[in-house]
C-alpha cells in the first residue's frame, strides 16, 4: 500500500504549501490536522463567498468530504453565528448525536455547550449552543412553535438526497421561510444525487461542487443469486480476513437481528480459527452498528484498532452516507435493506426488506475507496443490478403513511394538503389513507379540519395513535399509566435475552407477565423497577436492560413537561388496570383482531391472519382472549402482532363504531368491510369537493 501512503502525502503537503496552513498546522493538534485534510478544506474560501452572495445554495460532494462535520464549523468562524444560530438538520439519529460529538471535540467544548444536538425526547443544547445538530423531525416540530425559525441564521439541511419524509416536507417550510426572512441562509447538501432537482426548487439556485477526492473500487459480483447472504457475507468476510492484506472490512446487512447473527457467526469462526492456528490468526474486532444500539457501542467503530488487528463493522445502510468511517478497504454488500413502506393490505406502515436501488449500492461500494484504492463484493448477479434493481429509491413521503405529516400541516393552517409545495406530491390515496386514519381516532372532523382531539394531538411528538391513547388516559382517569405505557413503547426492548441464558432470562420475563396485556406487562416492569428505586443491580437481576429503562424514563419526564405545559393534570386509576387497557383500545381499535385458534387471531377489519408472539405475556393466561388489540404487526417467517392487550368487544364497538356494532361478531366480514368502505368513500368525497372548492376560488 506504499502507493496509498505517497498520495496521501503528496495530498498533505498540497496543504503545507499554504502560506497560514503551515503555522497554523505547526500549533495545531491532531483533530486540527485532520480538519484541513478534507477535502472541503481545499475549497473553504470559495464555499463561504458563494454562501455570502446567495440565500439558498445546494453543497454537493462525495461522502467523506466534509459537509457535515465542516460547514457549520465554517459557518462559526465566519460569524453567522454572531446573530442567530446554524442548525443542522440530520434525517436519522444516530447521525446528528455521533456528529455533535465529534464536532465538539473538534471545537474542542463540552457536548451540549458550543455544540449540541437535539433528537426527539433528548435535547442535549445549552444557552451557550451556536451549533445545532438535530433530527429533521425536530426542526420540523419547532416550526409549529416558531414559523419562521428566528433563532436560526442559518439552517445546513443535510442529507437531503436521502429524501426522507420529513426533509420533503421541511422543503416546503423552510421555501417559505426563505421568501420570508431575507436574513435567513439555507444550504440543502447532497451526495451527487438529485442536486439539479434540489436547485430548481428553490428558483435555480448555484450548486456548488466540493471536489472529490476517491480512489478507484474494484467491484465484484456473485455469479449466482444466494439464498443465504449472513451465511455468505461471513464466508467472505472470513476469506478476506485469511488472504487480503491489511484494511478495514464494512458488511450491510437490512437490520439488527441479522447484524447480531453475522457479528456471533464471525466470532465463531474466529475463536475456531484462533484454535486451529494455535493462536497465531490476526484478531478481527467486530463491530455492529444500527440506530438502536446504545451510544457507546457505536462510538466504537470510529476507535483504532490495535496495531496487526483488522475492523469489521457490520452495519445498516446508515452507513451508506449518513456516517463515515476512514480506513475501509472491503465492503461486502448483500443488496438489500430495510424500508418503511405502507402496506394496503394492512392498512399501515411496516418494515420490509427490499433490493437497494443501484444509487444506493454504488454509494455502498464507493465506501471502498476513501483511504486507497478498495474492493466492493456484491453478494448479488450483475443482471439483478441491472435488471431488478431500482435506479433511485423512492422517497418515503411517496410510499409511508402520511398521518403526522397530515396532522401538522393541518395544523400550519395548509388546509387543502394537495396545494402543498412537495417536491414530489405524494400520491392522493396516501394522503385520503392518512386523513381517514385520523379521521378514525377523531382527530380530523368530518370536513377534515382538526377537532380539539387533533389540536391537542399536534402537541405530543407522538405518532396518532399514541397521542390518541395518551388523550384517553386524560379522560378515563388514569394518565400516569398510559405516559409509562408510551414510554416504555418509545424505547428499544427492555427485556435482556442472551443466548446461552434464553431459559433463565425467559424464566425472569414471564415474573412480569399480566396475563391480558404485554402493555401493562410493560406498565409492570416499570412500576416494580420504580418500587426498587430504580436500581442497576435489580435490572440485571431481573434479566433487564437498565439503558433502555433510563430511557423510557426520560421519555416519561419530557412527556410529563409538555403535559404541564399544557395544564393537563396527573390521575392515576391505581391497580384497576381495566380501564388501562381500555384507554390502549382507543388507540388500537383499528388494529383489532378476533380468536381464531390457540395463537391465531385474524384481523377484524380485513380479515388477514395474525399471530401471536411467541414472547407474549398472553400466552400466560390459561384461555386465550377472544378479542385483542396490537401496536404493530412485524414480519418475519409469518405475521406476528407485536405487543397485544385483551380487550372487550363492547369497547371496540364504543370506541370504533365505524368498524364494529356490538353484534359484530354476527354480522359477516363481508358487511363489516362494507361499512368500512361506505365510511372511507364518505371521508373520500369530503376531500375531493373539498379540493374542487379550493381550486374554484383560484380561479375566481
Ligand atoms: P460528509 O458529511 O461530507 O460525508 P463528514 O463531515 O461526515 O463528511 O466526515 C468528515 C470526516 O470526519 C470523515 O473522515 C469522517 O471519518 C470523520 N468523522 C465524522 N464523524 C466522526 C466521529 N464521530 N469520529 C471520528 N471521525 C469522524
Ligand atoms: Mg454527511
Amino acid at each position: 500500500d506504499g502507493e496509498v501512503d505517497f498520495k496521501e502525502d503528496a495530498k498533505f503537503a498540497q496543504h503545507l504549501k499554504k502560506g497560514d496552513a503551515v503555522s497554523d498546522f505547526a500549533k495545531s493538534n491532531s483533530l486540527a490536522q485532520q480538519r484541513q485534510y478534507l477535502p472541503i478544506f481545499s475549497v473553504r474560501d470559495e464555499l463561504l463567498q458563494v454562501v455570502r452572495e446567495n440565500q439558498v445554495v445546494v453543497v454537493v460532494g462525495e461522502t467523506g468530504s466534509g459537509k457535515t462535520t465542516q460547514l457549520t464549523q465554517y459557518l462559526h468562524e465566519e460569524g453567522y453565528t454572531n446573530n442567530g444560530i446554524v442548525g443542522c438538520t440530520q434525517p436519522r439519529r444516530v447521525a446528528a448525536m455521533s456528529v455533535a460529538k465529534r464536532v465538539s471535540e473538534e471545537m474542542e467544548t463540552e457536548l451540549g455547550d458550543l455544540v449540541g444536538y437535539a433528537i426527539r425526547f433528548e435535547d442535549v443544547t445549552g444557552p451557550k449552543t451556536v451549533i445545532k445538530y438535530m433530527t429533521d423531525g425536530v426542526l420540523l416540530r419547532e416550526t409549529l412553535k416558531d414559523a419562521y425559525l428566528d433563532k436560526y441564521r442559518v439552517v445546513v439541511m443535510d442529507e437531503a438526497h436521502e429524501r426522507s419524509l420529513n426533509t420533503d416536507v421541511l422543503f416546503g417550510i423552510l421555501k417559505k421561510v426563505v421568501a420570508r426572512r431575507r436574513d435567513f441562509k439555507l444550504i440543502v447538501t447532497s451526495a451527487t444525487l438529485n442536486a439539479q432537482k434540489f436547485s430548481n426548487f428553490f428558483g435555480s439556485v448555484p450548486i456548488f461542487h466540493i471536489p472529490g477526492r476517491t480512489f478507484p473500487v474494484q467491484i465484484l459480483y456473485s455469479k449466482s443469486p444466494c439464498e443465504d447472504y449472513v451465511e455468505a457475507a461471513v464466508k467472505q468476510a472470513m476469506t478476506i480476513h485469511i488472504t487480503r492484506p491489511p484494511g478495514d472490512i464494512l458488511i450491510f446487512m437490512t437490520g439488527q437481528d441479522e447484524i447480531e447473527a453475522t457479528c456471533y457467526a464471525l466470532s465463531e469462526r474466529m475463536q475456531h480459527l484462533v484454535s486451529t492456528t494455535s493462536g497465531k490468526a490476526r484478531n478481527l474486532l467486530i463491530l455492529p452498528m444500527y440506530s438502536q444500539l446504545p451510544a457507546d457501542l457505536q462510538a466504537k467503530i470510529f476507535e483504532k484498532p490495535e496495531a496487526g488487528a483488522r475492523k469489521c463493522i457490520v452495519a445498516t445502510n446508515i452507513a451508506e452516507t449518513s456516517l463515515t468511517v476512514d480506513g475501509i478497504y472491503y465492503v461486502i454488500d448483500t443488496g438489500y435493506g430495510k424500508m418503511k413502506v405502507y402496506n394496503p393490505r394492512m392498512g399501515m406502515d411496516a418494515l420490509q426488506v427490499f433490493p437497494v436501488s443501484r444509487a444506493a449500492a454504488d454509494q455502498r461500494a464507493g465506501r471502498a475507496g476513501r483511504t486507497g484504492p478498495g474492493t466492493c463484493y456484491r453478494l448479488y448477479t450483475e443482471n439483478a443490478y441491472l435488471d431488478e434493481m431500482l435506479a433511485q429509491p423512492v422517497p418515503e413521503i411517496q410510499r409511508t403513511n402520511l398521518g403526522n405529516v397530515v396532522l401538522l400541516l393541518k395544523s400550519l393552517n395548509v388546509e387543502n394538503l394537495l396545494d402543498f409545495d412537495f417536491m414530489d406530491p405524494p400520491p392522493q390515496d396516501n394522503i385520503v389513507n392518512s386523513m381517514y386514519q385520523l379521521w378514525v381516532l377523531g382527530a380530523l372532523s368530518n370536513t377534515g379540519s382538526l377537532t380539539n382531539v387533533g389540536w391537542k394531538m399536534v402537541e405530543f411528538p407522538l405518532d396518532p395513535p399514541l397521542a390518541k391513547m395518551l388523550l384517553t388516559g386524560e379522560r378515563l382517569k388514569c394518565l400516569n399509566e398510559v405516559v409509562t405505557i408510551i414510554s416504555m413503547l418509545s424505547v428499544p426492548s427492555v427485556f435482556f435475552r442472551p443466548k446461552d441464558r434464553a431459559k433463565e432470562s425467559d424464566d425472569a420475563r414471564e415474573k412480569f407477565f399480566v396475563s391480558e396485556s404485554d402493555h401493562l406487562t410493560l406498565l409492570n416492569v416499570y412500576q416494580q423497577w420504580k418500587a426498587n428505586e430504580y436500581r442497576g443491580d435489580w435490572c440485571n437481576d431481573h434479566y433487564l436492560q437498565l439503558k433502555a429503562l433510563k430511557k423510557a424514563r426520560e421519555v416519561q419526564s419530557q412527556l410529563l413537561d409538555i403535559l404541564k405545559t399544557l395544564k393537563i393534570g396527573l390521575s392515576s386509576c391505581g391497580p384497576n388496570w381495566d380501564i388501562v387497557r381500555k384507554a390502549i383500545c382507543s388507540a388500537y381499535f383499528h388494529n383489532a383482531a378476533r380468536m381464531k385458534g390457540v395463537g391465531e387471531y385474524v384481523n377484524c377489519r380485513n380479515g388477514m391472519p395474525c399471530h401471536l408472539h411467541p414472547s407474549s405475556a398472553l400466552y400466560g393466561s390459561g384461555d386465550m382472549p377472544d378479542y385483542v388489540v396490537y401496536h404493530e404487526l412485524i414480519l418475519t417467517t409469518k405475521e406476528y402482532m407485536q405487543c397485544v392487550t385483551c380487550v372487550d368487544p363492547r369497547w371496540l364497538a364504543e370506541l370504533g363504531p365505524m368498524f364494529f356494532s356490538v353484534k359484530d361478531s354476527d354480522t359477516s366480514m363481508l358487511e363489516q368491510t362494507k361499512k368500512r368502505k361506505d365510511a372511507k368513500s364518505v371521508m373520500e368525497k369530503e376531500i375531493e369537493s373539498l379540493s374542487k372548492e379550493e381550486v374554484e376560488a383560484e380561479t375566481r
